[in-house]
């Protein structure tokens, strides 16, 4: 399956010059959404993984069916404000923006092989962020899958020493 077909690339989005990867449209068609997740398990079937966390609200849409069709938990990395419990925050750049994730303090056992997961790495700030905050939590990172890689941006390279997959890249 050709999953570069089933993306959208929206230009100027949500800003001029920015060219917005539009995965609902790969979404609501249940055949690709199954066979992306199913070819994501596939490349990260190498690693020992006992968690997979994933930033919102894509990487959820990516993070939990893989973490279900893996048979491991999910943990939600959350914008700052949105978790009941107790968190740790940390701040992060978008390639457009900048905001604060967070996640439950309790989320994580030291120790734990944990998978992050999101729909697209662009910088790598979402990532990098979300990486920080897994590790403080004593968690260790053994990877992290994305659906859709912007190799241009190098994201990658603020990943050092972690093995980065990618389903659909854009050069
Ligand atoms: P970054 O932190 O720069 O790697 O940005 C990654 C996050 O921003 C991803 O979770 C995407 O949801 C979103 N994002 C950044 N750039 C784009 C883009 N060109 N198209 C769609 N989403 C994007």
């Amino acid at each position: 399956m050709n999953f570069k077909d089933y993306i959208r690339v929206i230009p100027d989005f949500p800003q001029p010059g920015i060219r917005f990867k539009d995965i609902t449209t790969l979404l609501k068609d249940g055949a690709a959404y199954r066979a992306a997740i199913d070819e994501m398990k596939r490349l990260v079937a190498h690693h020992e993984i006992e968690l997979i966390a994933g930033p919102e609200a894509r990487g959820f849409v990516v993070g939990a069916p893989l973490s279900y069709a893996l048979g491991v938990g999910f943990v939600p990395i959350r914008k700052s404000g949105k978790l009941p419990g107790e968190t740790i925050e940390a701040d992060y750049a978008l390639e457009y923006g900048k905001d604060k994730l967070s996640m439950h303090k309790d989320a994580i056992r030291p120790g734990q092989k944990v998978l992050i997961a999101d729909d697209l790495l662009a910088t790598g700030g979402t990532i990098e962020t979300s990486i920080n905050l897994v590790r403080q939590l004593g968690g260790q990172i053994v990877g992290a899958a994305f659906l859709i890689e912007l190799t241009y941006l190098e994201g990658r390279r603020k990943l050092d020493g972690i093995d980065v997959v990618s389903l659909i890249q854009y050069s």
